[in-house]
């Protein structure tokens, strides 16, 4: 068990509105992730969700229980913070069994067999005598989790736990974390402005921006479907290319490109003029001119130049600006496999796949096809 139902949620700070009517269900078990850029309400609806926050207006009921009332002692829940908030005097072992201490029906020997227990699942077990300061910044992490995890909550509530680790141990915590979430299958609302972490973390994402909720699914629907030109342009990376324009006969005249794309335009007829046109930057091919056999353009092809290429290894990002245009001025940025190098300055042709382009209405920005 463990079901969480955000129901029209608000909460305002004087005249912040820190978020502003969110509806949102979280299933029992489900791994949920709360992204969005800083400031954007995450912090405060997962407050919310523990109890630190009460709401302004709206209700909140885990497993179909009314929360807005109750003391988060009595929510049966269990947060990981970012700055851990482990106690220094404390040992690792009396910090993990900290999280033990308020809960009723443990002997002395059962809590001590249980923090054992949690800190063996942890690799923690030869730490359980040292002090915090005596730990490294992922140690100090197993720490937290195994003072949230002793308690065998219903849910648990993480805001950045991994925000404070170096790039390669919190990928190496990202997988950990999710095996531990398989093994405990335990609901879990995570808080993250990382969209990698997102991306490959949740079952399902919500996305907040300003406070609201922009879109909730799975990662890849995120990706390939998104609801509007936020979610589009902050799920992904590098981010989606976009391209101010309107509606013509022949279908979009761009900033720097005509596009004609038929039915799929036409779908969205009657919505506007003013269009953005969304390109992912991997649904560009680019080729040298140099290797382009005939000189006329195809549908969808468009002439740029390389003004550089950033070299990653598996890819390049490549930037291109207009052939007739500023030559240091970027437009797109498109991914090429790694063996597959253009120069700076070089001239190349891109073919922009139609089936890939993203459509959004110029004002709303919510996506037309
Ligand atoms: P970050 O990623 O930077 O932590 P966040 O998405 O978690 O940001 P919140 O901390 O939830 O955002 O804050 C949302 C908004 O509410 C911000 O404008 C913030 O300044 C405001 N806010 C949060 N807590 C308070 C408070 N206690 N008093 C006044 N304003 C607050």
């Amino acid at each position: 068990m463990g079901r969480i139902q955000l129901d029209h949620l608000t909460k305002r700070f004087g005249d912040t509105v820190a978020v502003e009517d969110v509806t949102l269900d979280v299933d029992d078990s489900e791994f949920l992730v709360l992204v969005g850029p800083s400031g954007c309400g995450k912090s405060t609806t997962l407050r919310m969700i523990a109890g630190l926050e009460s709401p302004t207006t709206g209700n909140l009921y885990i497993d179909g229980d009314h929360m807005n009332y109750r003391v988060p002692q009595n929510r049966d829940i269990a947060m990981v913070f970012q700055d851990y908030a482990l106690y220094p005097h404390m040992t690792v072992r009396e910090n993990v069994r900290f999280g033990l201490e308020e809960e009723e029906g443990y002997t002395d020997d059962e809590m001590d067999e249980r923090v054992e227990a949690v800190a063996t699942d942890l690799g923690i077990e030869d730490l359980l005598d040292r002090r915090p300061g005596e730990l490294s910044g992922g140690q100090q992490q197993r720490v937290a989790l195994g003072r949230a995890i002793v308690r065998d909550p219903e849910v648990f509530l993480m805001d950045e736990p991994l925000a404070n680790l170096d790039a390669k141990l919190r990928s190496q915590m990202r997988a950990e974390l999710q095996n531990l979430q398989d093994d405990l299958d335990v609901t879990t609302v995570y808080v993250t402005h990382n969209q990698t972490e997102a991306m490959t973390m949740g079952d399902r994402i919500a996305v907040l921006n300003d406070g609201r909720l922009q879109q909730v699914g799975e990662p890849l629907e995120l990706y390939h479907e998104p609801a509007n030109r936020f979610v589009a342009g902050f799920i992904g990376e590098p981010m989606m290319n976009f391209i101010r324009g309107h509606r013509s006969d022949e279908g979009f005249v761009g900033d720097f490109l005509a596009y004609s794309f038929d039915e799929r335009l036409e779908a969205a007829s009657g919505k506007g003029d003013d269009l953005v046109l969304g390109i992912r930057p991997e649904a560009i091919d680019v080729r040298r001119a140099a290797d382009t056999a005939s000189t006329a353009l195809g549908d969808h092809e468009f002439r740029m130049t390389v003004t550089v290429t950033e070299t990653h290894g598996n890819q390049n990002v490549v930037h291109l600006a207009q052939s007739d245009g500023a030559p240091d001025h970027d437009v797109l940025q498109a991914v090429t496999d790694g063996m597959h190098v253009v120069e700076s300055g070089e001239s190349v042709v891109i073919t922009i796949d139609p089936d890939r382009v993203h459509v959004f209405d110029g004002t709303s920005g919510d996506a037309l096809c």
